[in-house]
């Protein structure tokens, strides 16, 4: 995507990203820290959520919070304690990046473990839910919120052994579908971005024998990141986005 953002594009605007500890969360929350927003870092791992704080200190930029919390195995009452305690620190969010995903294992349909099926389900689309429905009212009070869902190639056009990850993205594309038309009288916008393949752990376990440099880096891909994030997409709502349209889904040649 050709967009030249302002280098303000984010300034005081305080979003909060879902696995913001490594691969394109971890891009993103850099990112919208470099363009003047305030961010909450959300993930399953402490210490790698910190080094992303401190780099955003180290870089001079407006001071990150960090958010230890398992979306596997987080109850709903515990999304609406992390929303009380947002609540209490910011005034509203104008900002949300579901981006955190589980891969499982690909296999056939037949051979899917339920168990494994229900933990991608559980992280992908019940966690992006529940996460939404706390926080909701926190971007209903900014007067311009995105709300975004990282969707897939294999959430539009179902593959061969992509399982219980497919069937997620496919969930996530709804549940954008469904919110965006629910509050498409209000200032929040709900939109879905497909990164295309790019260079991250999750991609290299899905694919292990494609040379990673010929992949797009979490880096390539910001341009999409920060437009749907800023006022740019002010009018933007219900939609799909490609961070690499034109590219061709599966390994790359
Ligand atoms: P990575 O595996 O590199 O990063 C995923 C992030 O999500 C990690 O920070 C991880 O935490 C976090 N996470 C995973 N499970 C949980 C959990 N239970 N609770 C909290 N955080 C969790 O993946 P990518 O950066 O590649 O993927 C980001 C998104 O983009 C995903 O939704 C993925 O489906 C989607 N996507 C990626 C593509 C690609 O080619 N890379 C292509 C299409 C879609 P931790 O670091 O602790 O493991």
């Amino acid at each position: 995507m050709h967009y030249q953002p302002q280098p303000e594009l984010l300034h005081n605007r305080i979003i909060l990203v879902t696995g913001a500890g490594d691969g394109i969360g971890r891009e993103a929350a850099l990112t919208y820290a470099r363009h003047g927003a305030q961010l909450i870092l959300l993930g399953r791992t402490l210490s790698k959520l910190q080094a992303v704080k401190q780099e955003i200190h180290q870089l001079g930029l407006a001071p990150a919070a960090t958010v230890e919390f398992d979306l596997l195995t987080a109850a709903p009452a515990d999304y609406q304690k992390l929303a009380d305690e947002i609540a209490a620190a910011y005034p509203h969010l104008d900002g949300v990046l579901n981006n955190a995903g589980l891969l499982g294992t690909i296999n056939p349909l037949a051979e899917q473990n339920y168990q494994e099926f229900c933990d991608v389900m559980q992280v992908n689309v019940n966690a992006s839910l529940l996460l939404t429905q706390a926080v909701l009212p926190l971007l209903l009070k900014s007067p311009s919120a995105s709300l975004i869902f990282t969707s897939s190639s294999v959430g539009r056009t179902g593959r061969a052994g992509w399982g219980a990850y497919a069937i997620s993205k496919f969930a996530t594309e709804g549940m954008m579908q469904v919110l965006a038309d629910e509050y498409k009288n209000t200032h929040l916008r709900v939109n879905c971005i497909n990164p295309g393949g790019t260079r991250t752990s999750m991609r290299a376990s899905a694919f292990p024998d494609e040379d990673p440099h010929k992949l797009k880096t979490p880096a390539d891909i910001m341009p999409l990141y920060l437009y749907l994030m800023g006022d740019d997409s002010r009018r933007k709502t219900g939609m799909s986005f490609d961070a690499q349209p034109g590219r061709k889904p599966g390994p790359a040649e």
